[in-house]
């Protein structure tokens, strides 16, 4: 650790490439997993394949549990414009699909895809396409099925990266640099495919329509940099090696390197003209092309604390124990492993984990590989940090504003220009997690960002409720101003009222005035201001003619007819009575009557024994007013008594007329 970097040596290597600020040269440990050729495993028992081992959207699954698949098969499909297929590495059965731990710092589980072997290893029917002749759009577009990422470890979607937008791509950098330690598989990759390499960076520089093409390759891979000198023997391709030097890999210090280009700090290469792939990667696009093959497999180098180092070709989803296994076995004090470098990579969280398109390396850590880091000491302001940092950053600023909580400040201090390359944390004599501390303070501002963001909408649709409310308002006021505007005009459109119009309107007032009075001077009936329990038997009697299917008439009406029908009775009553009067002064005054009188006299008592029935049934009508028999019934019992009267008083006037004559 914290080894002296040999500038003097770096300056005499790198005199045709441009130096850049700072770096690191820790241990390579790199001879001891090239000394064996690519290997490969024994097919696995189960094959676990994650959505998540790409930068973008999660595929979209495209199998069930006991789907037989074939190898190659598209088992979940690209979902949106960042995102990559997973293709089923070799035939068999899904024998699960669900959660599983995932090669991820954080240890969760996520959904995987469990693939059962058959040990057939079938291929689906493939189909190579002509990639110099076929059309660049349909290539690309055919890149959404192909599943290939970035394999230098970043596992970007390839397809995103060819499709160049509105800059031009001059320039093709095919990244050999591999500058971390213990990592080999680019080198192996160059040493033993070459020419399909060569092949592929002619594909990439088709679909990218580049016209210079350079690679980097460290100079401690002097196999791999023979072996691509000879395959681009033929070629326009420049090949510059570069020092060994960390992080030479880091995609824009590789750019200065090769080509003194700076790329802005807030801006891609690739809107300065240049793009770059690794050699891994324009392998797997000539693959692709060539042979119709997805990406299925990656080269691992799996070293370390095992007994027998070596890069091996991997099916994507193979456990990492089997890996393990067939580099002979971790030795017994291997307390971990790493995934990628010691430098940028992490510790995996378990060792059931699958081998994934990100994982270019493992290492099996140990305790005498790795020492213990010693607790942190005080910073004590020795700058190394600056003189390590390739970003010209100042990492002991940084520190302090990260372990501050001031993250505005670190962000002026452009921290998200850190690439978290380690080099700080490597050279500080105080031990200091730096790189930790970059991590918390960025997760902290992306957060801060995101809240102050959904605060931002917030206040937004809020100002434009309010703007609305306000909106609302004013065209309410508006159209209230316009009908009152309207009723103005219409009133003042019509005459003004005249002397007739008002004389009219008072007489009209006058008269209300009068009705209203006269309204209050009603006499009140009989029939009000009655008691409740008057009212009660009115009630009932009502009720009892209705049931005897009488006509309702109103108590007043009633009322009204039975007074009128009385005082025509008692009017005749009266008559017939001063007739009778009459009629006895005169047989008083006479000693002797003729029949005739005597049946006149009988019709006059019938007669007043009918006024008396009338009068004394009118008195009971009176008294008991609506609660008797009806009138109808009263005049037909009256007439019936009179009939009975006249009869008795014929009878008596006949006995006595029998009496009177003489006797013979
Ligand atoms: S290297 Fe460490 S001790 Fe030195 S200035 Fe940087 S943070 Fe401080
Ligand atoms: S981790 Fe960041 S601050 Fe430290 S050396 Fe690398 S780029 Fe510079």
């Amino acid at each position: 650790m914290n080894a002296p970097i040999n500038i003097a040596s770096l300056l005499k290597k790198t005199k045709d490439v441009f130096r850049f600020h700072g770096g690191v040269h820790p241990p390579e440990n790199k001879t001891q997993s090239t000394q064996l050729p690519i290997g490969r495993l024994p097919m696995p028992k189960q094959l676990v394949l994650p959505l998540r081992q790409h930068v973008g959207n999660i595929p979209k699954t495209k199998v069930a549990i006991g789907d037989k698949v074939l190898k190659g098969q598209l088992i979940a499909e690209a979902e949106g414009a960042v995102s990559a297929a997973i293709h089923a590495p070799t035939s068999g059965i899904v024998s699960a699909i669900g959660e599983a731990v995932i090669p991820h710092p954080s240890g969760l589980p996520d959904h995987c895809i469990t693939i059962t072997p058959d040990g057939e290893d079938s291929w689906i029917e493939r189909h190579p396409q002509d990639w110099r002749t076929t059309d660049v759009d349909t290539l690309i577009n055919s890149l959404h099925l192909s599943g290939i990422v970035g394999l230098g470890g970043a596992t970007f979607p390839t397809q995103i990266k060819l499709r160049s937008g509105k800059t031009t791509i001059h320039t093709l950098v095919i990244n050999a640099a591999e500058c971390e330690p213990y990592i080999t598989c680019d080198d192996m990759l160059m040493r033993e495919y070459h020419e399909q390499i060569v092949n592929g960076i002619a594909v990439a520089k088709r679909l990218l329509g580049a016209t210079n093409v350079v690679i980097g390759i460290e100079d401690n891979k002097t196999e791999a940099i023979k072996a691509m000198r000879a395959a681009i023997a033929n070629t326009d391709i420049q090949l510059k090696i570069v020092p060994t030097i960390y992080p030479s890999g880091d995609a824009r210090r590789l750019v200065y390197l090769l080509l003194g280009q700076e790329v802005p700090h807030n801006k891609r290469s690739t809107e300065v003209g240049i793009q770059v792939f690794n050699v891994a990667t324009v392998l797997a696009l000539y693959r692709y092309f060539e042979f119709g093959e997805p990406a299925l497999s990656r080269v691992v180098s799996m070293t370390g604390n095992v007994e027998q180092p070596q890069n091996f070709e991997v099916l994507f989803g193979t456990p990492l124990l089997d890996l393990v296994k067939a580099a002979g076995g971790s030795k017994a004090d291997t307390s971990h492993y790493i995934m990628g470098g010691p430098m940028m990579g992490f510790n995996l969280p378990s060792e059931n984990v699958p081998i994934t398109k990100a994982a270019n390396c493992i290492i099996a850590a140990s305790p005498t590989l790795f020492e213990p880091t010693p607790p942190a000491m005080p910073c004590i302001r020795c700058s190394r940090c600056a003189d390590a940092c390739p970003v010209n950053l100042q990492p002991q600023e940084l520190y302090w504003f990260a372990k501050s909580d001031n993250f505005e400040k670190a962000h002026d201090y452009n921290l998200f220009d850190c690439i978290e390359c380690g080099a700080c944390s490597y050279v500080c004599p105080s031990n200091i997690p730096l790189v930790q501390y970059y991590r918390y303070a960025k997760s902290e501002i992306i957060a801060l960002d995101k809240a102050k963001e959904a605060a931002n909408i917030a206040r937004e649709r809020n100002e434009f409720r309010l703007a609305r409310i306000e909106r609302e308002k004013q065209e309410r006021a508006g159209k209230h101003a316009a009908r009152a505007q309207g009723a103005k005009a219409a009133e003042t459109s019509h005459d003004a009222p005249t002397a007739n119009d008002k004389q009219a309107a008072i007489a009209a007032a006058i008269a209300r005035a009068k009705a209203q009075k006269n309204a209050d001077n009603i006499q009140p009936q009989n029939t009000t201001n009655l008691s409740a329990s008057t009212q009660a038997e009115i009630d009932e009697i009502n009720a009892r003619r209705v049931a005897a299917g009488l006509t309702k008439q109103s108590p007043i009406e009633v009322n009204a007819d039975k007074q009128a029908k009385i005082a025509a009775a008692v009017a005749r009553a009266k008559s017939q009575k001063a007739e009778v009067d009459t009629l006895r002064q005169n047989a008083d005054n006479q000693t002797k009557q003729p029949v005739a009188d005597i049946e006149k006299q009988a019709k006059i008592n019938a007669a007043i024994e009918r006024a008396k029935t009338l009068k004394a049934a009118a008195a009971k009508e009176t008294v008991n007013d609506v609660n008797t028999q009806p009138v109808i019934d009263l005049d037909k019992q009256a007439k019936i008594d009179a009939a009975i009267a006249r009869a008795k008083a014929q009878k008596a006037a006949a006995l006595k007329a029998k009496e009177n004559q003489p006797k013979e």
